[in-house]
């Protein structure tokens, strides 16, 4: 094997250790570093004391005080060097001055030694000889983990003191160096040999945690998109909570959710799902920034966690909904999901993950049913809203609706004669455990709940029953629910039970709001004939509210127009007064009867008497009343001896 020089002083400078290794062997010769200096220092002071007097006090006392402070330094600063905070270039600097060192340190030994060798006698000279033997083999032994240092010291004691022994001592002594340099020269190879050995196992474990870190990552990572897993989130956000509230810095969880995500794996199948989750994840990132600690739950369930104030986290938030919001394209596929935000702020250091998670996930539950789209931030408030929401949701699963829900009628009168030509079914909930509930509370949760189609029937069974109590004259109007135009078998069950119910059909008004109508107008269009064919009048509910597209009134087949509360409340404005006389002006051409809601006040009602309408319903006249009150004011009114005014 041919030796390479140039590679040997590159071995020698340690110029191409990996950072792991010269860490590992900045480890070891801390442990045994400061015993080479104690061998070294008690070595010394014992051939001092040998040679005290045959040899001047300088070499006996003063140099060897001077050498064991120096190695008793040494010693002290290596073994309380910190352990913690060595990095690759750190060791191998450390590796590199401790060789130079040794050198240093080996030559002042060495040269002080062959000096007291001339005032030696025979006995001190085989102490000398012994004194340079056991100390290089002591530093061989100590320096194991550094072999260039071991080396340079065994070359720089030995080559001087073998030459000294050549030119001066007789064969004894000279015999003695030889024996001495062959020892070493074994020794030396022993040592390259366990060098090599504690290398291989350094690199060995080098690979072994490369292996876990990777292992590790996998377990961690959620492979479709590359962001951590469930797993990890939790683990990392724990940490992350218990640094923040140590700390006092703010810290704000969030989970989003993607709106429509089924019914776009349902139509671009799961292939094409799996990439789009991929962009969301992306857009998330970039919206949230590099920050913050972004993960997928599962599904089309995201989590994170920012290290911002609330404020910051809800425009990170939003921007981050309003950015998922945007059409996605996916080769030639275009696809819009949207996505709702729940936030939660780590107010107080004794809150745990898993509630934080709940709030989070409570609030995009609220985002999710009230704001789609938009993130909201779970406070105090909105637990209350929830918590009651929840009793709502479960109070009306578990409702009897026949005992529990009742009807109430509000009087629709002619402005020209102030006759009572008909009213406005309207529902009422008394509740066993909640009491009187809105209508504008429950409506909405039972549509949410799915139950608005078989509360709609009830309902109506109870308007038909009315009905037929009141003179032939009186209409009635009932309000149906955008779910029920979508349901057909609901349609279908409505127009049964009218027809069922032998009513006039001309006597009943159905309320169908702009929205209702417009979430699919095929299907609503084909309900609203179906309505017709039967006899019954459609009316446009809520007029002025929505985007009010006057072109419906042209398009569907629409009877009556009631005109919104808030048409009659901005009537002050003259700008809003003028919308409502064009409103009224348009119904009138076009043949359509309007009723006026909310209409309160006196100067209202001559306001609109003014303008041209033909009904109104509002306090003002009457509040909702029971059937049996609307009954008795109908009866009296179709009395001729009798007066409604
Ligand atoms: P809506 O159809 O616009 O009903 C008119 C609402 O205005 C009623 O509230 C009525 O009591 C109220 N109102 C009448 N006159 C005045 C007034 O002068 N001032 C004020 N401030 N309010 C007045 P209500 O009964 O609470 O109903 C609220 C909404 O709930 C209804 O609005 C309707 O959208 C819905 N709703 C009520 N009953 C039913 C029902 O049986 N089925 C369905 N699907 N929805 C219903
Ligand atoms: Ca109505
Ligand atoms: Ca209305």
């Amino acid at each position: 094997m041919k030796f390479h020089w140039l590679r040997f002083l590159d071995w020698l400078k340690i110029s191409s250790v990996p950072d792991a290794l010269a860490i590992a062997q900045h480890d070891e010769l801390q442990r045994q570093i400061p015993m080479l200096y104690a061998v070294l220092s008690v070595n010394a002071v014992a051939v001092a004391a040998t040679h005290f007097h045959v040899a001047p006090l300088y070499m006996t006392l003063w140099i060897p005080l001077v050498l064991v402070t120096m190695s008793i330094v040494r010693a002290i600063a290596w073994r309380f060097r910190p352990r913690m905070n060595v990095n690759g270039a750190g060791a191998i600097r450390m590796l590199r001055r401790t060789t130079l060192l040794a050198a240093f340190i080996a030559f002042a030994y060495v040269s002080w030694s062959l000096a007291l060798y001339s005032f030696a006698q025979d006995e001190q000279r085989a102490h000398v000889a012994l004194f340079i033997a056991t100390t290089v083999i002591g530093c061989i032994a100590c320096l194991t983990y550094l072999p260039q240092a071991a080396m340079l010291v065994t070359v720089i004691v030995m080559v001087p003191y073998l030459s000294y022994q050549l030119s001066m001592g007789g064969p004894i002594y000279t015999a003695i160096a030889f024996n001495i340099l062959l020892v070493l020269i074994m020794l030396i190879r022993v040592l390259l040999n366990n060098y090599h050995g504690f290398q291989k196992l350094v690199e060995a474990r080098i690979e072994s945690e490369r292996l876990h870190e990777e292992v590790t990552h996998l377990a961690n990572t959620d492979t479709l998109t590359g962001l951590p897993n469930r797993r990890y989130f939790f683990a990392k956000s724990t940490a992350l909570m218990e640094r923040c509230a140590h700390d006092g810095t703010p810290l704000v969880f969030g989970t989003i959710d993607l709106d429509r995500f089924k019914a776009a794996n349902d139509t671009f199948g799961h292939a094409l799902c799996d990439t789009l989750l991929a962009a969301v994840a992306e857009r998330l990132c970039e919206a949230l920034g590099e920050d913050a600690m972004i993960a997928r739950l599962g599904g089309d369930e995201f989590a994170f966690v920012l290290q911002t104030d609330l404020h910051s986290a809800q425009r990170m938030a939003q921007a981050a909904c309003r950015k998922i919001g945007q059409a996605f394209f996916l080769g030639d596929t275009r696809i819009t999901v949207g996505a709702s935000c729940g936030l939660a702020i780590c107010g107080d250091e004794h809150a745990d993950i898993v509630s934080l998670y709940d709030q989070a996930d409570y609030a995009l539950y609220y985002a999710k049913n009230h704001e789609r789209g938009s993130s909201i931030t779970y406070s105090a408030e909105l637990d209350q809203t929830m918590r009651f929401e929840r009793q709502l949701e479960t109070a009306l699963q578990n409702a009897d609706y026949e005992a529990e829900f009742d009807i109430v009628l509000q009087p629709i009168v002619r402005l020209s004669d102030f006759h009572v030509i008909g009213g406005e079914t309207l529902a009422r909930w008394n509740s066993p455990t909640l009491g009187p509930v809105e209508p504008a509370v429950f409506i909405p949760v039972a549509e949410r709940l799915g139950l608005i189609n078989r509360l709609s029937l009830v309902l109506l069974g109870k308007m038909l029953r009315a009905l037929g109590q009141m003179p032939r004259n009186v209409v009635l109007g009932f309000n149906l629910s955008a779910y029920d135009l979508a349901s057909e078998e609901t349609v279908a069950a409505i127009v049964d039970s009218i027809r069922g119910s032998g009513a006039d059909a001309s006597r009943i008004v159905l309320e169908l709001t702009e929205t209702a109508m417009l979430r699919d107008l095929d299907l609503a269009r084909s309900a609203m004939e179906e309505f017709h064919a039967l006899g019954a009048r459609i009316a446009l509910d809520d007029f002025g509210t929505g985007q009010s597209s006057l072109s419906y009134l042209h398009k569907l087949p629409i009877d009556v127009v009631k005109l919104d509360r808030s048409f009659i409340v901005e009537s002050r404005i003259k700008r809003s007064r003028d919308l409502l006389q064009a409103v009224i002006t348009l119904c009138r051409t076009m043949g359509l009867p309007c009723v006026a809601e909310g209409v309160e006040e006196t100067e209202q009602l001559n306001m609109l008497r003014v303008m041209g309408c033909d009904n109104i319903q509002g306090h003002l006249f009457s509040a909702p009343m029971t059937v049996e009150q609307f009954e008795a004011m109908v009866k009296q009114a179709s009395d001729p001896s009798a007066s409604v005014a």
